[in-house]
């Protein structure tokens, strides 16, 4: 079986080489030709745990191969995945201009049926205009050949993503054609083997599918930061108060966990893209408004709480940041709160030592750029530093030498913004110690 995939990035690359590894021929193909060439010679665009093996063992069997050739990569395919990005227009609404390119670019140098299936995360309807982008290409060179969308939203985390791909919780499809739906359910065959995970059904409910889910996480991280505020008003404490509610298994113990509020590629965006969906069908989506609301405003928790210690001008004091990235175990800094915290930091007059055991080189690249220093680790950050500032939970960070801190820091004081320390046992040490919601 051969497939390709439009798009290397966390989504597309992840699937691509996920794919080859259980045997399937994948092309995959992008217009950068620099990651391409990169890919072809072992360096990853991305950091993902256990992804450069995958792809080198795959690309060395030759199961796996890179191109900005479109055109040549679908030769032969039973499936075109676009797993291109959809990134916020200027209204909130997903941006559908690289996807509708790749499928008008489809439509124009397809030579047989062909399923395409959109991965990136698209707002409902959007299989229609992708059916209608391939349509109005093939009519344009005079063709009738048929074809067929698909809806596989994608549910991988990254961080985890080679996992997730590899053992799903269930995979989303949503078609309207049945030679389509018993091709994808033998391309998926592979990653099901202990239980039927396919969860078929039509193309606009796969879409919203993957934004209620996105959604709902979304609204249990905003949910449990405003307790968290309210609990450090009322004198509770918001780690208790998670352990209580999240015993009861109809609320779980995932994503109840306060902290500086969620960033990233996904959560962002797809909250305000569903907004919008729902503006535009004249319905307003009350909940989530607030979702994004409550998420803006606990970027900034942690420099309130900086400014109460320090005051309002913070010239002339340093601040050490341990974590730059959204998430542990990504490089990915799309929305990370570090970049809103780092950013109010310096326009108090601050100066800002960063470290992170991936993300660094992301952030001198794009985000941060060189308003701020780089340690060469967690410790070389907080050389006299004022304090610490805890911002991404990477495993490194969880149990440092308070000793050799205290030493090196000018003041003993953190700012724990993931709940990671143990207020009791830092104090017992002599560190002022402040938390979300605790
Ligand atoms: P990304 O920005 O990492 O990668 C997108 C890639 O598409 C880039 O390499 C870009 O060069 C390429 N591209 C753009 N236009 C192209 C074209 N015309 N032809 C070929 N390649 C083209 O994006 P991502 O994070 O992988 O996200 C992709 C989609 O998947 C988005 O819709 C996102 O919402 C969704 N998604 C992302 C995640 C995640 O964790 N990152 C998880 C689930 C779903």
């Amino acid at each position: 079986m051969k497939i390709t995939v439009v798009g290397t990035g966390y989504v597309g690359l992840v699937s691509g080489a996920c794919f080859a590894e259980v045997g399937i021929n994948v092309v995959c193909v992008d217009v950068d030709q620099k990651k391409i060439e990169g890919l072809k010679n072992g360096i990853m665009p991305i950091y993902e745990p256990g992804l450069e093996e995958v792809v080198k063992r795959n690309y060395a069997s030759g199961r796996l191969q890179f191109t900005t050739d479109l055109g040549e990569a679908i030769q032969g395919s039973e499936v075109a995945f676009i797993a291109v990005g959809t990134p916020p227009g200027e209204d909130g609404s997903a941006d559908l201009k690289y996807v509708l390119a790749v499928a008008d670019e489809i439509g124009t140098k397809m030579s047989d049926y062909i399923v395409v299936a959109t991965k990136s995360t698209v707002p409902v309807t959007t299989g229609e205009k992708v059916r209608g982008a391939i349509q109005a290409a093939l009519s344009k060179r005079g063709s009738e050949l048929p074809f067929a969308v698909a809806s596989n939203p994608e549910f991988l985390k990254e961080g985890a993503a080679v996992e997730d791909f590899m053992k799903p919780d269930r995979i989303v499809i949503g078609v309207d054609d049945e030679r389509a739906e018993k091709i994808m359910k033998r391309l998926y065959k592979p990653f099901q083997l202990n239980g039927d995970r396919i969860i078929f059904m039509d193309i606009p409910s796969a879409e919203m599918t993957k934004y209620a889910a996105n959604a709902m996480l979304a609204t249990k991280i905003s949910f449990m930061n405003d307790i968290a505020n309210l609990c450090e008003l009322v004198g509770a404490n918001a780690n208790m108060v998670r352990k209580g509610i999240g015993s009861d298994p109809r609320i779980g113990t995932k994503f109840i966990y306060p902290g500086v509020g969620y960033g990233g590629s996904c959560f962002p965006k797809d909250v305000k893209a569903i907004i919008k969906t729902g503006k535009q069908y004249g319905y307003e989506l009350k909940v989530l408004q607030s979702v994004e609301d409550v998420n803006d405003a606990q970027k900034y928790v942690l420099v309130h709480k900086i400014k109460q210690h320090f005051g309002e001008d913070l010239t002339g004091k340093t601040f050490a940041i341990w974590g730059l990235s959204f998430k542990p175990n990504t490089d990915d800094m799309r929305e990370a709160p570090a970049i809103v915290i780092i950013d109010e930091l310096i326009a108090a007059g601050a100066k800002v030592k960063g470290y992170d055991p991936i993300a660094m080189e992301e952030a001198q690249h794009i985000y941060i750029g060189d308003k701020i220093t780089y340690a060469k680790d967690a410790y070389d950050a907080c050389v006299d530093a004022d304090a610490l500032l805890l911002v991404t939970e990477w495993s490194e960070f969880r149990i440092p030498s308070w000793d050799a801190l205290g030493k090196l820091l000018n003041e003993k004081v953190v700012f724990d913004g993931r709940n990671i320390y143990d207020k009791k046992y830092l104090s017992e040490l002599g560190f002022v110690h402040y938390g979300i919601g605790i």
